[in-house]
């Protein structure tokens, strides 16, 4: 049975045309799902018979909170997440001095194939829509119980892979009548898919956007992501440029430090090379070691010294406060260790 929220709003109206309805009853449905509803039982301004009769027609699927892991040290909480096809995702909660932030996931999988990311052992499953990706919003804000004013679209999946679902998603979390989050409480992460990179630019200026970058010349960047064989680093770096000077947003570059790989003093020269004059920052993070991969992160001691040698020569860089060390909060390894079926 079709989920009643993936119905567009003419469709919708359609359907409730057909059950004799007044017109308002689109907007009081719209607004259910907004709220994240759990049940057509929760909708109790809509009729019994017409909640019996919507409930006969079409399901009403939420996300199940299948595992939730919490830091003893700072209050992340990592949620695995089911979907109703008994796939899993996770989403990860952070506590911030300025407020909460949800990490959240795009795609079941992913296929962009990153050497060191969990996610990407399986390939891509599936993409999430956009009200599943709503949905994980709202499941973890309610089983957190406090709100959540910061988004980073930086869990399993490729946001640009799934470029429709996920701008949807991005109109529907800053939309009014629900959570109304502003676009500049929203940050997107991607690997690289340049062509994406311009159109976003275009249509959501106001969304953070982050690179995934992890390395300094293209040669080093291919034995790492695969994708910047598709798009090379000097194409991704000129629509990088573009993008912050057309928003005025400093753009966020990932550099995830890889013990003896790029990590070492020249690779922090060359990176200022390629950022000079470009409105960013560098968000360095130690690789979270996944087993499979064999590669170790680079020291805490390390990373402050790689910082160091950015910021002296003119590039704002932070090493990330690493959360949720203790329950595996790198990408896609709850998942992995919990759903064995999906991943060969
Ligand atoms: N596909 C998007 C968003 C998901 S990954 C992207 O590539 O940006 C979110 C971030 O975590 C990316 O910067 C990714 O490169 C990084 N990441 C993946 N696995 C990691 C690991 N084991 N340790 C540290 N960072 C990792």
């Amino acid at each position: 049975m079709k989920d009643l929220k993936e119905l567009k709003n003419e469709e919708l109206q359609t359907l409730l045309k057909e059950l004799k309805q007044p017109a308002f009853r689109v907007k009081q449905i719209r607004k259910w799902m907004l709220q994240g509803a759990g049940s057509y039982g929760e909708m109790t301004n809509l009729p019994q018979a017409l909640r019996d009769g919507l409930a006969s027609r079409y399901s009403w699927n939420v996300l199940t909170v299948e595992l939730v892991q919490c830091s003893a040290s700072d209050g992340t909480r990592k949620y695995l997440l089911g979907l109703p096809d008994g796939n899993k995702v996770e989403a990860v909660f952070m506590a911030y001095d300025y407020g909460n932030s949800l990490c959240i996931s795009t795609q079941v999988g992913c296929s962009m194939g990153c050497r060191f990311c969990a996610s990407t052992i399986g390939g891509k499953i599936r993409d999430l829509s956009a009200w599943e990706i709503y949905y994980e919003y709202m499941t973890c804000m309610k089983d957190a119980g406090q709100p959540i004013n910061h988004i980073v679209l930086m869990g399993m999946g490729e946001p640009f892979d799934n470029y429709e679902e996920v701008s949807a998603f991005l109109r529907l979390i800053h939309d009014e009548d629900g959570i109304g989050l502003s676009y500049r409480n929203i940050t997107l992460s991607t690997c690289g898919l340049v062509p994406r990179i311009r159109q976003f630019g275009e249509e959501f200026p106001q969304v953070n956007l982050a690179i995934s970058l992890h390395a300094s010349t293209q040669e080093e960047r291919e034995g790492l992501m695969p994708v910047a064989k598709a798009y090379g680093l000097d194409e991704l770096m000129a629509a990088c440029r573009e993008h912050a000077e057309k928003t005025g947003r400093r753009v966020t570059f990932e550099y995830t430090l890889i013990e003896g790989r790029n990590d070492g003093e020249e690779n922090a020269d060359r990176l200022v090379k390629l950022l000079g004059g470009m409105l960013c920052h560098v968000n360095l993070i130690s690789l979270n070691p996944v087993a499979e991969t064999g590669m170790a992160g680079s020291s805490r001691k390390w990373a402050e010294k790689f910082r160091a040698r950015l910021e002296v020569q003119g590039i704002p860089a932070t090493v990330r406060r690493e959360l949720g060390r203790d329950i595996d909060a790198a990408c896609g390894q709850l998942r992995k260790k919990h759903s064995s079926q999906n991943i060969q």
